[in-house]
């Protein structure tokens, strides 16, 4: 089975080619941030016409690297959600148009899901099994308890982690997207700022970053009032030391409360050299199976829409020519189709 996978849903226009859902044969990236930086973030029209300049040849490009015939296709498979509704419909229309010409069914995919699956990338899953997704716009704990089910057991209530990231990034001066600057200067730093923890009630898995977030402003402001200089490093290190130890905490506690057999870790934030260090630790120390991406598999890629693709392949579960873009979609509706 070859799957041709298109992913456009926020600011990377990506193509993949991926057979039997766990063989990379081609998977192309271009990403947009230098476009959007000079804004500060992801503007939606802007990112849907760089999505129109680049599907096209990205489409070819893939199609010759997998070194394929395009009527040896299995299926087009798209990210239909959740994502910005202008972005998603370039990649629809592209997957769209593709299917019918090779007459070749088409398969509408989970964006969360795919970033589930680029784990399956590199193993088998074992069940029941939890994802911990940390991505620029979720925040979730995950429990498969087998093969296509998806049950969400928590999430947050205000920011996503990746988006806290990019707002404390933009408030030390960081370009976007921030993650990445912080995730470094909070592993050099020496000194560490206390930052407050948001638990909640004892019992839940849903998160919250927005007090946090208000914190690290709060600090930062403080500084400044007093004329400080080289605070940036300590504040970086107890944000990203605050974020960590509440997701690990709560993913540790998720997959023993749900004897769950492998935790996969996913999604943007996944690509975190503090969050990837402490969780491998403590997986270790728990004697639990964890899966985490390669950095490439992380931030938004069409290689793990094509994995997750390859479940309702099997199903024989297609999506018709009306397929629509949903900006928000969630991963249960998806997976009872
Ligand atoms: P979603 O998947 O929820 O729709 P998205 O697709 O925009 O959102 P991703 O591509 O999964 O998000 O992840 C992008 C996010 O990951 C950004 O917020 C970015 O700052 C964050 N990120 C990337 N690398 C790191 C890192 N090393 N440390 C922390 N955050 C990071
Ligand atoms: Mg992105
Ligand atoms: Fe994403």
């Amino acid at each position: 089975c070859y799957i041709l996978a298109v992913e456009t849903s926020c600011d990377e226009t990506s193509v993949a080619v991926v057979k039997n859902g766990t063989e990379v044969l081609s998977n192309l990236i271009a990403s947009q941030i230098e476009t959007h930086k000079a804004f500060g973030g992801v503007v939606p029209e802007v990112a849907s016409r760089k999505h129109v300049e680049n599907i096209t040849i990205m489409l070819e490009e893939a199609i010759e690297q997998a070194d394929i015939a395009p009527e040896k296709l299995s299926a087009i498979a798209v990210t239909e959600g959740p994502g910005l509704v202008g972005a998603l419909l370039v990649g629809i229309m592209a997957a769209k148009s593709l299917a019918f010409a090779l007459d070749k069914p088409l398969i509408g995919t989970h964006h969360i899901a795919g970033h589930i699956y680029a784990n399956r990338l590199e193993g088998e899953f074992r069940y029941p099994a939890l994802a911990l997704v940390v991505s620029g716009g979720h925040t979730e704990l995950v429990l498969m308890e087998r093969e296509g089910s998806f049950k969400l057991l928590g999430r947050t209530r205000d920011d996503a982690v990746g988006e806290a990231y990019d707002k404390v990034a933009r408030a030390l001066g960081f370009p976007y997207p921030g993650g990445p600057h912080v995730d470094k200067l909070a592993m050099e730093s020496r000194t560490c700022e206390d930052m407050p923890r948001a638990w909640l009630e004892p019992d839940s898995y849903d998160f919250s970053f927005s007090g946090l977030k208000s914190a690290v402003l709060n600090a930062v402001n403080q500084h400044r009032m007093k004329g400080e200089e080289g605070y940036e490093a300590g504040i970086a290190r107890g944000f990203q030391e605050s974020v960590i130890e509440v997701v690990v905490e709560k993913a540790v506690r998720a997959v023993k409360a749900c004897g769950a057999v492998q935790l996969l870790l996913c999604g943007g934030v996944a690509a975190n050299r503090g969050l990837r260090q402490a969780l491998t630790e403590r997986c270790e120390k728990e004697q639990i199976p964890l899966t985490i991406p390669p950095h490439r598999y992380c931030t938004d890629n069409a290689a793990m829409i094509g994995a997750a693709a390859y479940l309702k392949y099997k199903q024989g579960s297609y999506s018709g020519l009306e397929l629509k873009a949903e900006a928000s979609m969630s991963l249960e509706a998806w997976a009872a189709r």
